[in-house]
């Protein structure tokens, strides 16, 4: 009985990330270091991701305007 021993295989199943439906070995589409049902669920999430880049990127630029803006606020501290 040497079967007891042995691991059973586990299959990663990863989820999209786009339509959240688990992502079977044979039909994942890789793209941008994660996995996708299609190129179209990629589309979808590339979207998104690129809307949080830029959003991101404003957020920066904006609390770096407001740090330029307000240089004085350490020194009213002391
Ligand atoms: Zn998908």
């Amino acid at each position: 009985m040497a079967e007891a021993t042995k691991k059973p295989v586990v299959e990663e199943v990863k989820n999209c990330p786009a339509c959240k439906k688990p992502l079977k070995k044979a039909r994942r589409f890789y793209r941008n270091g994660a996995y996708y049902c299609n190129s179209n669920c990629f589309k979808k999430a590339d979207v998104d991701i690129q809307a949080a880049k830029a959003k991101a990127a404003e957020e920066k630029a904006a609390a770096k305007a407001a740090a330029a803006a307000a240089p004085a606020a350490e020194e009213a501290k002391g």
